[in-house]
């Protein structure tokens, strides 16, 4: 079974995430457990955490199938040490809301090198703050998203998120969250069946089906291998309708977080109903 849904709002509180999911139809959903773009943040009241279980248990979502996304200011792997502690500590804060919500994930964007260190060295950077955050959090796996490549960023690669993992002590608290739009711009197809599986079959021989957590399902306006970073609606893009199907349709992908990030809200509904139309019966 798909369980498909899209990064909502959480404005006037976490707690009204689950019901911004529930409107739109989703059976999963994203989102921010604080202002993104600011470091600092309240922590979660008492009765904003028991709000927010409620909700997710009133809409009937499971907390396995929600993906809360990180702030986009974090970088695991700054080549300054006093940047890259900034960042951890706003990491493990983040990871800690998620737990106190009773989440099981938190999604996060590898890192970037700035062009002042090698790709390696990045990587071996994001590795060493993945393992620190997780000695010093509890339970709440950490879920690596490919990325498209944009700038210094690295993750763009299948063997990145592996080298990632091989570093990580404790491979029960890594996943990986695959973007459909990053995956596109980083030169991976998915267009036709035959490129869409080989895809994963390079996914699963360089890391891992068992590592896959969730899923971002965004079509792209950038072109193949671009490494530029910008969704579209589904169908209405670069990708195109059929990748969708393939994924609505591979077993593969059953019982995780498939969240749209595409760039149109309010056409959020019909794209869910959608995607669960091109579901064919086996
Ligand atoms: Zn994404
Ligand atoms: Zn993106």
């Amino acid at each position: 079974m798909k369980f498909v849904g899209a990064h909502v709002s959480a404005a006037g509180g976490v707690s009204k995430a689950p019901l911004n999911a529930k409107e739109i139809g989703a059976k999963a959903f994203a989102l921010f457990t604080k202002n993104q773009r600011q470091w600092r943040a309240k922590p979660l009241t008492e009765e904003e955490i028991k709000k927010f279980r409620e909700n997710l248990k009133k809409v009937g979502i499971s907390p396995q199938h929600v993906l809360p996304h990180d702030s986009y200011l974090i970088n695991l792997g700054h080549p300054e040490k006093e940047k890259r502690l900034k960042s951890l500590r706003a990491f493990i804060d983040e990871i800690e809301r998620c737990y106190q919500l009773g989440l099981r994930y938190i999604n996060f964007h590898p890192g970037s090198h700035l062009r002042r260190i090698s790709e390696d060295d990045c990587l071996k950077l994001v590795a060493e703050s993945v393992n620190e955050a997780i000695e010093r959090t509890k339970d709440v796996v950490l879920v690596i998203e490919n990325t498209a490549g944009q700038g210094s960023n690295v993750g763009y690669r299948f063997e990145h998120l592996a080298r990632i993992i091989e570093l990580v002590e404790k491979k029960d608290r890594i996943g990986v969250c695959l973007d459909t739009c990053h995956l596109f711009a980083a030169g991976y197809d998915i267009r036709t069946e035959k490129s869409y599986l080989r895809t994963m079959e390079e996914f699963e021989s360089t890391i891992g089906l068992r590592y896959l957590k969730g899923m971002h399902l965004n079509d792209a306006k950038s072109t193949l291998g671009s490494r530029v970073d910008r969704h579209h609606s589904i169908g209405k893009g670069n990708i195109g309708l059929e990748a969708f199907r393939f994924i609505m349709n591979d077993p593969r992908l059953d019982g995780i977080p498939l969240i749209l990030e595409t760039i149109d809200p309010s056409i959020w509904a019909e794209e869910i109903k959608l995607l669960y139309s091109m579901v064919e019966s086996r």
